[in-house]
């Protein structure tokens, strides 16, 4: 839970700040992985943008959790911009995970209720994956809250 919150809150800096989409992703316990078509990432953005996403985590946004009908959650331009429309025609509602303030996505897992709850993230590693393709590794610190 706590790396699946983590994941949402670097996707929506990086599309915040940079305006560069979230391609793909992987993730285990405590460590992901999440590809961006993000032409202009180097060594010093990277930084950056671990130092941005620690603030949201100490912003302590809330994470909230909303079923909205099909019709509706395709008016909203962030649910558009995360691939929405890849959902079967067939499902009448859309279960949506907001970060308050910073990222709204259709998802179907679990997270925590408020991004202090993720901890301390850091980008253990970053690589370019061909073109504009780039591939952000982040892992999760202790924190004493499973
Ligand atoms: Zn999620």
């Amino acid at each position: 839970m706590r790396t699946h919150t983590a994941m949402h809150i670097l996707c929506g800096v990086v599309w915040r700040d940079y305006g560069a989409s979230v391609t793909g992703g992987n993730m285990e316990p405590l460590q992901g992985r999440m590809d961006f078509e993000f032409e202009r990432l180097q060594g010093d953005l990277v930084r950056e943008i671990e130092a941005k996403i620690n603030a949201e985590v100490d912003a302590e946004r809330d994470v909230r959790v909303q079923t909205l009908p099909r019709d509706e959650a395709f008016q909203i331009p962030d649910l558009i911009r995360t691939r929405i429309n890849l959902l079967p025609e067939g499902i009448p509602e859309v279960r949506t995970v907001e970060i308050v303030g910073l990222d709204l996505q259709a998802d179907g897992g679990t997270h925590v209720a408020n991004t202090r709850e993720v901890g301390q993230i850091r980008i253990t590693d970053y690589k370019s994956k061909g073109g504009i393709n780039k591939r952000i590794y982040i892992e999760l610190l202790p924190t004493g809250i499973t």
